[in-house]
């Protein structure tokens, strides 16, 4: 097998032009028969690893997926791009189950989805048997693991595969797996020297963003106004927080829902079906929300409140940009959160090994949100890759902090700190440094202390800044064994005694602040247009979604309909161009969209706009009306060589035209049988030169596009 046939796999079937990184590799390791293991962040192209083997190889392959809800989506998508697949689990009647067995027996089908369950039961083995496999692939393999977060008992007896099917390859694939749970993934499948291939787990089309938790909702409301008819998810801690935001979201006119663990099961299926089919935009949810979400869409996620690690909110974000296209990661964070989650751990039932491991995480979290350093740095460097740039696409890099010398702030709360006994937590630390009148205060006598009212200089929100930088950078610490009380480290001491230097992030006065948040560019022309034409094919899907009774995405995706809308194809050869149109698309699809992008086009060039391909678009409009060449040049006042040029192109995109009227078939024969000559752009000048003036421009240009029609050169 070879990697050529894959990408004309590709191409035919997904109508994507190139492999994304890793893919080919991995397709190559199947296709030589090896064992694989995947590993790939949510979005990362996973499918298509075991789709193209399975769909370039002779025989079925066997998905193993856990999620019966997604099987029937990977059915249905893989249908609509005409590639012949089918399912089996407990959802299906005797009879569909049946239907399906008949249609493997008689090699229709080329994957087949089935539950770890219906897998491993002894009623499957016979079938099994008598298929003619060419490949397992254990989809979400870390369900495989006592060490996993989804542990799934049914999946420790796919260790059957290897032991009956050891010459079939076995590629197993996840998204989250640390190396433990990696071993054993590889150890209980009886993996034999897989090929190993772990992708950065980088996304850098989302944005990363960390804002304070002041007037949350104030500024969510904001956030979605500049997100208009995109969808998302809010993660909320609470179920009543969910449904709180929900309600006051609707009450100004969103179309948000909420879901949570005690919404009945029959609404939650509603409402992840409508969150899916974009009816509803905006889901408030709990974590509970997420596994068994299939949906490339998702525009944004906004944690309202702070993760408890960083393991959680990279998966979580992980739910936005499937697709590619740029998408939004919005944090809230708010020392209330970490004060709260603290005190829920240390009230838990957990032994104390795992407080200290959850709190340890927290703090992470806390970090994380708090440092002045590449956010992306930041996530990927906890989760063991090096990232050695700043990546650009976050808060901290599009809003990069000031450095100042931080070594009198320092001095000033080490000192006030050191004064008290080392008996105040954070808050109480700044009311002092900032000499406020608090009862506790005057009762402690904090007011009687030398540097009592010493850091006026700063805001409160200021001193929070600073502190937790110096927590960052070791200068003070957290005693959580004694409620929370912040201590002097050596290296604070050494800065308060010893005359040290420290450089902190310079704090931002908050209107600055608000002021400094990155702004959204204002749009170009282009872009406008571009936008406009993405609205425009949106709708058109949603109503042949609901002529058709399918969900949309299944029509295309989003990030086809963006290319769609930037390269505007007005031919099938250019429809074929874009991303995610492949053969099966194109002739279900391709003239209803591509009459829209007509539309679309002749109305903004009618408006004066200037759009590509509108001018052509125009004078051939007003060909099909019947008005002849130079009626069209006298009345868009252009040049009959140039309206000819038009029509010639609509020619060559495929449009009918009686070419006869111009140009004989014989003065194409041997206009065409000096082409070999020249190429493409086919000089006109140089042609009628070469053929000493014996034929007109008009003619030599019909010839030409005669050629182009016949060897899919148009738009070339
Ligand atoms: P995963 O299973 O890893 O979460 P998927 O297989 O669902 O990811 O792929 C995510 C998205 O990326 C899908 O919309 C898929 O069609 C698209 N995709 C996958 N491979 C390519 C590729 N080579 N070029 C363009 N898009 C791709
Ligand atoms: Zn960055």
């Amino acid at each position: 097998m070879t990697l050529d046939l894959a990408h004309k796999a590709l191409k035919k079937y997904f109508g994507y032009d190139q492999f994304r990184p890793l893919q080919a590799e991995i397709i190559q390791a199947v296709y030589d028969k090896r064992d694989v293991m995947v590993l790939m962040p949510t979005g990362g192209g996973k499918s298509i690893c075991y789709q193209i083997p399975a769909i370039t190889m002779d025989g079925v392959a066997v998905v193993v997926s856990p999620l019966i809800a997604l099987m029937k989506d990977q059915v249905e998508g893989l249908s609509a791009n005409g590639i012949p697949a089918a399912y089996i689990n407990s959802t299906l009647t005797g009879e569909q189950t049946r239907n399906v067995e008949n249609a493997l027996l008689a090699g229709y089908v080329k994957l087949l989805y089935v539950s770890p369950e219906k897998l491993v039961s002894q009623g499957f083995q016979p079938l099994l048997k008598r298929l003619k496999i060419n490949l397992f692939a254990i989809d979400e393999a870390h369900c495989i693991s006592a060490w996993g977060h989804d542990f799934r008992p049914e999946y420790t007896q796919l260790r059957f595969l290897k032991e009956q099917f050891p010459e079939q390859p076995l590629i197993a694939l996840t998204a989250t797996a640390d190396k433990l749970t990696r071993k054993d993934i590889i150890g209980q499948l009886h993996l034999q020297e897989p090929a190993t291939f772990i992708a950065s787990f980088d996304r850098p089309n989302i944005s990363l963003q960390v804002r304070p938790g002041q007037k949350r909702f104030e500024q969510i409301v904001d956030f979605l106004k500049k997100h208009q008819r995109q969808s998302g998810i809010i993660y909320c801690l609470s179920r009543k927080g969910c449904q709180d935001l929900a309600s006051k979201l609707v009450a100004k006119g969103f179309k948000a829902d909420y879901y949570h663990a005690e919404v009945p099961a029959a609404r939650r299926n509603k409402v992840q079906e409508d969150f899916t089919n974009d009816r509803t935009l905006i889901i408030c949810a709990t974590i509970a929300f997420g596994m068994g979400i299939d949906k490339s869409n998702v525009r944004f996620v906004i944690h309202y409140n702070l993760p408890r690690n960083l393991e959680g909110y990279y998966q979580e974000i992980g739910r936005a940009g499937r697709d590619g296209l740029p998408a939004e990661a919005l944090l809230f964070f708010s020392y209330a959160d970490v004060n709260s989650y603290r005190d829920m751990i240390e009230q838990s039932e957990a032994d104390e090994t795992q407080k200290a491991l959850k709190i340890a995480k927290l703090n992470r979290m806390f970090q994380f949100a708090e440092a002045p350093v590449c956010r992306r740095k930041t996530v990927l460097y906890y989760f063991g890759e090096s990232y050695d740039r700043n990546c650009g696409n976050c808060d901290v890099c599009q809003n990069p902090p000031q450095q100042f010398d931080g070594t009198v702030a320092a001095q000033k709360a080490l000192s006030a700190l050191t004064r008290t006994q080392e008996q105040v937590g954070m808050n109480l630390l700044v009311d002092i440094l900032r000499g406020s009148q608090r009862r506790e205060i005057f009762e402690q006598r904090f007011n009687e202390i030398k540097t009592y009212g010493a850091g006026r200089e700063y805001t409160f929100e200021d001193w929070q800044f600073l502190l937790s930088q110096m927590l960052h950078v070791g200068l003070i610490e957290i005693a959580y064994d004694d409620h929370s009380r912040l201590k002097v480290t050596d290296e604070g001491k050494k800065i308060l005694f010893e005359g040290k230097k420290v450089k902190l992030a310079l704090p931002v006065p908050k209107a600055k602040r608000a002021e400094r948040q990155p702004r959204f560019q204002e749009k170009t022309k282009g872009q406008e247009l571009k936008d406009e034409l993405f609205e425009r094919l949106k709708m058109l899907r949603r109503s042949l979604a609901q002529q058709q009774g399918v969900p949309p995405y299944l029509i295309f995706s989003d990030a086809t309909l963006d290319d769609m809308s930037q390269k505007r194809p007005l031919a099938d050869a250019d429809m074929l161009a874009v991303s995610g149109v492949g053969e099966r698309k194109l002739q279900l699809y391709g003239d209803a969209f591509i009459e829209e992008i007509r539309r679309f086009v002749l109305e903004k060039s009618g408006d004066g706009s200037r759009v590509a391909g509108g001018t052509q678009l125009q004078s051939w409009e007003m060909f099909k009306k019947g008005r002849s060449v130079e009626e069209i040049a006298a009345e868009r006042d252009i040049s009959p060589v140039t309206v000819i040029s038009h029509l010639a192109t609509m020619y060559e995109r495929g449009e009918l035209i009686d070419i006869d009227r111009w140009v004989s078939p014989e003065e194409v024969d041997i206009i065409q049988g000096a082409l070999g000559m020249f190429s493409e752009p086919y000089p006109q000048k140089e042609l009628f030169e070469h053929f000493e003036g014996r034929f007109s421009y008009d003619k030599i240009r019909w010839a030409v596009a005669d050629f182009r029609r016949q060897n899919g050169a148009a738009g070339a």
